[in-house]
């Protein structure tokens, strides 16, 4: 049974995504995703059947070319169909067929879309942050009120660590950084927004230094890293390893009555 859950959440994931695909680069170039668009060849104007639309097999089996005009189709695109459907069978093996595994589904999504929009243009769309979290605030109606309050708990945290930085640096991180954590802390609850935060910038932290290590990033001249895709890893790594991080953490530290999570991450 779980198996089949894994395996069928892993064919879902890829589907989702390649819609996730289609609705970043879409918004990036201010078109409409939610019409009746038909997807096209970026080269030759073609527009794709439905065996060129087949997630991750289409791209192999016509060995990375449009058929038509044999223009090349970036990696990236099934490295995200790839790396969606290995997030959803993470989350089912994980949390299993539960109300955590769909808040976390949700949530995904949002990280995925923010983390593509983010890595191509640098902008953060903040319907992307909000819509997730929005739903995962009225998913948490099912776990009662204090799950609710703990939703709104994360959401005001998420953006108010982000709104401090951004007034005590003058401007070193944008308001669509602030929004994106406020989206996450619906999603997450205050305690693992608190980690998430910690984690992605420790994640963000170690690859700007290691980037200046090998030469490729400059202190002091201006370049940028987009920090979204790194949030968006701690709070992936969070949504998945919280209740064990924080049970490690309870049993070692003081303040651990502290440590418990509340639903739908419950220990
Ligand atoms: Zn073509």
């Amino acid at each position: 049974m779980m198996t089949q859950a894994i395996i069928i959440a892993g064919i879902f994931g890829a589907c989702m995504g390649s819609f996730l695909n289609v609705v970043a680069h879409r918004s990036i170039q201010g078109r409409s995703w939610a019409g009746n668009d038909r997807s096209i060849c970026e080269s030759c104007g073609h527009v794709l059947g439905a065996y060129e639309l087949i997630p991750i097999l289409s791209w192999l089996l016509q060995r990375g070319k449009c058929r038509h005009c044999g223009a090349k189709i970036s990696v990236r695109y099934v490295l995200v169909e790839i790396i969606c459907a290995a997030l959803a069978m993470t989350i089912i093996y994980r949390w299993g067929i539960s109300w955590a595994s769909l808040i976390v589904g949700v949530g995904a999504c949002g990280l995925v879309l923010n983390s593509l929009t983010d890595f191509e243009s640098g902008d953060v769309f903040d319907i992307f942050a909000v819509a997730p979290g929005v739903v995962c605030l009225l998913l948490r109606i099912a776990g009662g009120k204090w799950a609710v309050l703990d939703g709104l708990a994360g959401a005001a945290s998420g953006w108010g660590i982000f709104a401090v930085i951004i007034v005590l640096s003058r401007g070193g991180m944008g308001w669509g950084d602030a929004v994106f954590m406020a989206g996450v802390g619906a999603v997450m609850g205050l305690k693992l927004t608190l980690f998430s935060f910690y984690a992605g910038i420790m994640a963000g932290g170690f690859f700007a230094v290691a980037m200046m290590i090998i030469g490729r990033l400059h202190w002091g001249k201006g370049e940028t890293l987009p920090l979204v895709p790194f949030l968006a890893i701690g709070c992936f790594i969070t949504m998945i390893f919280g209740p064990e991080i924080f049970s490690y953490l309870s049993e070692r530290y003081i303040f651990s009555e502290y440590l418990s999570l509340s639903w739908p991450f419950t220990n």
